[in-house]
Parts: structure tokens; sequence; C-alpha cells
């Protein structure tokens, strides 16, 4: 048994970020990955997809989702925040 191939890495076929075998997986099974993460490999099952820039930090990400306006649930909640804090100082103000 060579652990060797257990350090090789592809690029993602969504996002082209390197990546390796998860743990426990076997060589087989990891060559028939292509996508880093679920979240790349569900983007690609979708279907047409939009390349948006993120409201909250600008950063263009990949959806299927023409409503979707952030990259990620952390600029969500980043966002709310935002709005929060400008609402109370427009109420305060005026
Ligand atoms: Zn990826
Ligand atoms: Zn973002």
């Amino acid at each position: 048994m060579t652990a060797d191939w257990r350090a090789e890495t592809k690029p993602c076929a969504h996002c082209g970020a390197p990546f390796g075998p998860r743990l426990g997986e076997s060589r087989a099974r990891w060559a028939t990955h292509r996508y880093c993460s679920s979240t790349c490999s569900h983007h690609e099952s979708q279907g047409p997809r939009l390349n948006l820039t993120c409201a909250q930090c600008g950063a263009l990400f990949w959806t299927g989702d023409r409503g979707q306006r952030f990259c990620r649930r952390a600029c969500v909640v980043q966002w709310w925040q935002n709005e929060h804090a400008r609402q109370r100082r427009e109420m305060r103000d005026g």
C-alpha cells in the first residue's frame, strides 16, 4: 500500500482550486471526484449559472438563483447588521 496518491491534487472542475482525496476516501473513488467540495458539485449540477457580485463584500460568485445577492451566509448576516445600524441611525436622527 502506497500513501503517495494521497498527496496528489487535481483542479476542481468548477472553481479550479486544487484538492486532494478526502480522509478515508479510496483512490478509485477519488479518481471519480471532479469537484473540491459539495458546494462546487452542486453549482455544476444546476442549470444555467449566473456570475453575480456579492452585495456585501463585492466578491464574484456563481449561482443558479437570479435572486441571490450574497456570496455566502456570513455576508447576509453582515449586510443585515449594517442595515439595522443604518435604520437605527435614521430613526434617531430623523
Ligand atoms: Zn471547487
Ligand atoms: Zn460576500
